[in-house]
């Protein structure tokens, strides 16, 4: 498996608001309360259909029906309608801020993150050149890389992201290992300092900050020549 990768892709604002709309509508609130809704809608359709057979039964037996007959009738009607009514709006007020969400999305300005991109991502972290941007981001600012509506997304402290269509990919296969190779250089990036440095030197010529001594497989977090302590980040550049 390839720990680099190198992709140009373009950006549309069309994929801008694909991918904020399914953030919208895979956003755990709304899943959420769509699950507990279609529970609800269940439990509501059971109770209903109590009600109808019961109701049937009481209708096919010969009259007169004794008093008690017209009091569970009447409050079994009232708690379905009590029950509709409490639920009835409660799914047309998801719909509704989803609607809202959406025009406020379809107001937002992506011009500046649309076009040809490139992206590099290695084990120290991920670059991207558009355009209007150059970033060079290390792996512990970056949040843990997923798919949202069928992109892959990359989200940066800070709150920028960038997202990656599945047309940059030659297939669905390479997607795969492109996601699968972020995942586990983040999950790496979380390691503590000194195991991440003592890898990032392995088989690496790269002298000391101070000295210039060659820290090729160095142990421990400083230079065994002058002591000097090393970090990553200024060996990295990022
Ligand atoms: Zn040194």
């Amino acid at each position: 498996m390839p720990d680099r990768f190198d992709l140009e892709f373009e950006v549309t604002r069309g994929d801008w608001l694909a991918v904020n709309k399914a953030v919208v509508q895979e956003s755990p609130e709304w899943v959420r309360a769509r699950r507990k809704h279609r529970r609800a809608a269940r439990f509501q359709a059971l109770f209903a259909g109590v009600i109808m057979v019961y109701l049937g039964y009481q209708l096919f037996k010969v009259g007169p029906h004794p008093f008690g007959f017209y009091v569970v009738f009447t409050v079994l009607v009232v708690a379905v309608m009590v029950l509709m009514f409490y639920l009835g709006p409660r799914l047309e007020h998801i719909e509704q801020s989803i609607k809202q969400q959406f025009k406020a999305i379809e107001r937002f300005d992506f011009s500046t993150s649309t076009g040809t991109t490139r992206l590099t991502m290695d084990e120290v972290g991920i670059q991207v050149r558009s355009r209007y941007r150059e970033l060079k981001i290390s792996w512990q600012a970056v949040e843990r890389p997923t798919t949202v509506g069928g992109f892959v997304m990359l989200s940066y402290v800070g709150a920028y992201c960038t997202i990656i269509p599945q047309h940059a990919f030659a297939s669905q296969a390479s997607a795969t290992e492109f996601l699968d190779c972020a995942s586990r250089l983040w999950q790496n990036a979380q390691l503590p300092h000194v195991e991440r440095l003592e890898r990032y030197l392995t088989d690496r010529d790269l002298p000391c900050p101070k000295c210039k001594y060659n820290l090729r497989n160095m142990r421990g977090e400083s230079c065994p020549e002058c002591g000097k302590a090393i970090k990553l980040d200024v060996l990295t550049g990022t």
